[in-house]
């Protein structure tokens, strides 16, 4: 007889454990269905953000910046290091090793909320019912009064240089490198290129991104991308924007394999560069292979997207999706937010998500964070605004730090003065921004942040600052404006 749940979750990414856990702590019966497996082929929850995105990738870059400073600026603090060495392999082994107490922390959190957690494949089939096929390869299948669907994404591969898991590498691979390549080529570079060009930068490889697009993160507000630009540049990552990569050669064999990448630039000249190993970066698809029975009921949109209404629900009644196989940024926040909100609506309660306010953050060093609207699309909106920049070199904790590259940028209407978003690219920019996020959700104004406390000295005081600026009252730098 089949199993009855209230809730079947089919993923245990950033999504799928925490809607599980939500509905759980609600009172509703429900199991989570994984499909991930690890090295060693056992089951394992947490999907990409713990197994091969965020944690990972933050790992090594929290790891790689440890050593740049040491091999590079520690000395300005009147610290010489002798005898640096670099142990790639000890590195990785402690990436995996916060990737296995994370995930297997969800196992206990799963346990003390009373969530089932199954591992094997979930299949949609019609009228809420969902095939399950263990890791053995038998079939069950269990019913339920809802289906969440938070099967996530995976990596774009493009024709012109297909993953060999050799030298050319996806995102997973470009984090489990067992040495540092002379050469290594990345192809994008965006949010997940420039975090992975930057762990090899900083342990010894020449990098070199090739970017199609002529301009550098252009979905971000321009004026921080072009510091931030600049800021990469100096740290030695060669950016080569308007160069589309269009094929690619494997030369060599054995250890002394490489990959010879052709691209075309913006006045359409042929290129080619040789890399030891290459990281294809152009983004994520959402993932809904073998996932839905042909009778299930859900629509795709046209990007593939599992299609749903601003709270999660799909065209089945019942049926829920939630994460990076829904429209919208495909961040791990963006997710869980959307789990709480169906887990919560399954029981009746009115949750939203504030799709306005999700902040998105780079995590370079220093890093790149924004919430809200940029410049451009203010100035597209036609809405009249103000702007307060606070620069992190007049930041006294910031240059005590010796990390006083970059600037706060804060946008609020001209009238009504309400804050309307902030891009920051300077340290800490991912926990600096996420205090705008809080006023924004409050409904503050410049002036009101303005009026806030901020303890000395702080990073967050260029915040203040920032807020300040953009009504002419920033103390520490001259005001462009006065008002
Ligand atoms: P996923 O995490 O992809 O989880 C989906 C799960 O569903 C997977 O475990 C999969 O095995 C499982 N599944 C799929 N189909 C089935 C099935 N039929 N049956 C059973 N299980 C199934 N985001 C951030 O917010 N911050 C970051 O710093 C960040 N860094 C990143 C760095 C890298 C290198 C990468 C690749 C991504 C990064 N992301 C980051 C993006 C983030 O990882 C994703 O947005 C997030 O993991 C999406 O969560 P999800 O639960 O929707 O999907
Ligand atoms: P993101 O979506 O942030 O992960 O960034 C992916 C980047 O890859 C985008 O900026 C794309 O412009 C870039 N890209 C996609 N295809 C190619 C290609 N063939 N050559 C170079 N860059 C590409």
């Amino acid at each position: 007889m089949a199993d009855k749940y209230d809730v079947v979750v089919i993923g245990a990414g950033p999504a799928g454990y925490v809607c599980a856990i939500r509905a759980a702590q609600l009172g509703l019966k429900t199991v989570c269905i994984e499909k991930w497996r690890d090295k060693s082929g056992k089951g394992v929850n947490g999907g990409t953000c713990l197994n091969v995105g965020c944690i990972p990738s933050k790992a090594l870059l929290d790891s790689s910046h440890k050593y740049w400073e040491l091999s590079h600026s520690i000395q300005d603090h009147g610290i010489v290091p002798k005898d640096v060495e670099l142990d790639v392999s000890a590195m990785i082994k402690r990436k995996d090793k916060i990737v296995k107490q994370l995930t297997g922390g969800i196992a206990g959190l799963f346990k003390a909320n009373k969530v089932t957690s199954l591992f094997g494949t979930g299949k949609l089939l019609a009228d809420r019912k969902v095939e399950y096929k263990d890791n053995d390869g038998n079939v069950s299948v269990i019913e339920a009064d809802n289906v969440v669907i938070a099967s996530g994404s995976q990596p774009i591969d493009i024709p012109v240089a297909p993953i060999d898991g050799e030298v050319i590498l996806d995102s997973s691979g470009g984090l489990d490198l067992e040495e540092v390549p002379g050469r290594l080529g990345v192809i994008g570079a965006g949010v997940i290129g420039l975090e992975l060009g930057s762990v090899w930068r900083r342990l010894g490889s020449e990098v070199i991104l090739l970017e199609a697009m002529e301009d550098f993160l252009a979905i971000m507000d321009q004026q921080v991308a072009r510091e931030t630009h600049k800021i990469m540049k100096k740290q030695g990552l060669d950016i080569r924007l308007g160069c589309r990569v269009t094929g690619s050669k494997i030369k060599g064999r054995g250890k002394s394999k490489k990959v010879e990448v052709s691209y075309q630039t913006s006045d359409g000249k042929e290129a080619t560069e040789t890399f030891d190993k290459l990281i294809v970066c152009v983004g994520r698809r959402p993932f809904t292979e073998g996932l839905l029975a042909p009778d299930c009921g859900v629509d795709l949109d046209e990007r593939g997207s599992i299609f749903v209404n601003e709270h999660c629900a799909t065209n089945a009644p019942g049926v829920w999706a939630v994460g990076d196989v829904v429209r919208g940024p495909m961040l791990a926040h963006k997710g869980s937010e959307e789990g709480v909100m169906v887990a919560e609506r399954i029981v009746g309660q009115k949750t939203q998500v504030n799709y306005d306010i999700i902040p998105n953050v780079i995590y370079t060093h220093p890093e790149v964070a924004s919430v809200g609207l940029n410049e451009e699309q203010v100035k597209q909106s036609g809405e009249p605004y103000k702007v307060g920049v606070f620069p992190f070199v007049a930041s006294g904790r910031a240059l005590a730090a010796d990390d006083s590259d970059g600037m706060v940028k804060l946008i609020a209407h001209e009238k009504t003065d309400r804050i309307l978003g902030c891009h920051i690219v300077g340290p800490s920019a991912a926990d600096l921004v996420q205090q705008v996020a809080i006023a924004m959700e409050f409904g503050s104004t410049a002036e009101d942040l303005g009026m806030i406390v901020f303890g000395h000295p702080t990073l967050s005081e260029a915040v203040h600052e920032a807020a300040l600026a953009a009504n002419g009252h920033a103390i520490h730098i001259p005001n462009k404006t006065k008002r």
